[in-house]
């Protein structure tokens, strides 16, 4: 059974936790908060020991009927991997503590690949982190990218990427996120750091992408257009995503044009939290022609990279040296197969 800890128990971190609950070979031994809110009491309810990070505030904790098992370095000693989904650059601050420790880490797409030395997405380079102490899963954008440009480039080989992010301003949670009524180009210039990143998993390929940020708060939507080395089917196309684990189509008979459909959707179909874990691929967009591929696909942001954190635990302790009989066990203990088969 490996020891997991989650270090930020927000967004990110409260969803790693439930669906590392959910595993098998894995339990969670501890979240960490920095005040009492109302995280911390979703953390109580599911029976999560809370820790926190700065100790002098226990009493806050307590007063607020929290009750407070230690130190965030109290955690650390009792786990086997911290998955630290603490806010993007407060990451890389832990990692004196997790080497002083020596315990197994975990960061988020929030840090820059030098905090680990190593970029993680388990249909791309599963093998390459086992074993290793750390470890980034990288961002949702770039999970998404990676997932569809990985399967393009296995069967047809990847000329050229050139990929357009249409992002959300905030999560639904968030109240100080923006913008309200404004489209943002982040950054004006190209390309976005998101080309650069998709790198660091996939260094071979040749990408070049394009982003701003739209006032909504449900998914990111992706313009993806890829030339190809051999000619491309749709067809073939069409069969690689339903093959595939976490590659999701929005088929026509479902009527869906919109991210806010989608999540409709998601949440009727029970998914917790209506939660996208998969790619969300529109079928109709799908256009194949020569060398030239180009579709729209929409990226959860706040759950395709929950499902990568528990496969690279995996892979970091060695449990389970088959990627694909990691992300297997992954999907089946969280009940989860893409969309397409739902409609
Ligand atoms: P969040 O703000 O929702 O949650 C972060 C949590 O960490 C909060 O509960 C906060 O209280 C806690 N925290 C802050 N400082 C801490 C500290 N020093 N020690 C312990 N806990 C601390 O953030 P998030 O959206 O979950 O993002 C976490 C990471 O995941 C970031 O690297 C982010 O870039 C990445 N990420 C976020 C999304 C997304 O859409 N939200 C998607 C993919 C990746």
């Amino acid at each position: 059974m490996i020891r997991v800890a989650v270090n930020g128990y927000g967004t990110i971190g409260k969803r790693v936790a439930d669906a590392v609950a959910a595993q098998k070979d894995m339990k969670i031994v501890g979240v960490s908060k920095t005040r009492p809110n109302a995280e911390a009491f979703v953390a109580k309810q599911r029976g999560f020991p809370l820790y926190i990070a700065d100790i002098s505030k226990k009493a806050a904790f307590e007063k607020a009927g929290l009750s407070v098992a230690g130190s965030v370095e109290d955690m650390l000693k009792n786990c086997d991997v911290v998955v630290d989904a603490t806010p993007g650059d407060v990451g890389k601050t832990n990692k004196p503590l997790y080497e002083k420790l020596k315990v197994k880490a975990l960061w988020q797409g929030g840090e820059d690949h030098e905090v680990a030395g190593f970029s993680f997405n388990s249909d791309c380079n599963y093998k390459d982190a086992i074993g290793k102490q750390f470890v980034r899963v990288v961002s949702c954008n770039t999970t998404g990218l990676c997932r569809i440009i990985n399967t393009v480039d296995r069967e047809f080989g990847v000329a050229h990427v050139h990929a357009i992010m249409v992002r959300r301003g905030s999560d639904p949670g968030e109240i100080k996120k923006g913008p309200i009524d404004a489209t943002v180009l982040d950054p004006v210039t190209v390309p976005s750091h998101h080309g650069p990143d998709v790198l660091s998993v996939l260094p071979h390929i040749s990408i070049t992408t394009m982003a701003m940020i739209v006032p909504t708060t449900m998914m990111h939507m992706h313009a993806i257009r890829i030339t190809t080395k051999k000619p491309v089917s749709r067809d073939r196309v069409i069969e690689l995503i339903n093959k595939h684990p976490r590659l999701g189509l929005i088929k026509k008979t479902a009527g869906i044009k919109s991210t806010a459909e989608l999540k409709e959707f998601a949440m009727d179909l029970n998914r917790q939290r209506s939660d996208l874990y998969e790619n969300c691929i529109f079928e109709d967009s799908i256009y194949a022609q020569g060398n030239e591929l180009c579709f729209f696909q929409a990226i959860h942001q706040e759950a395709d990279v929950v499902v990568e954190n528990v496969d690279a635990i995996r892979a970091m302790t060695g449990i389970e040296k088959d990627g694909k009989k990691s992300v297997a066990a992954t999907n089946a203990a969280l009940k989860f197969t893409p969309i397409q088969n739902y409609h």
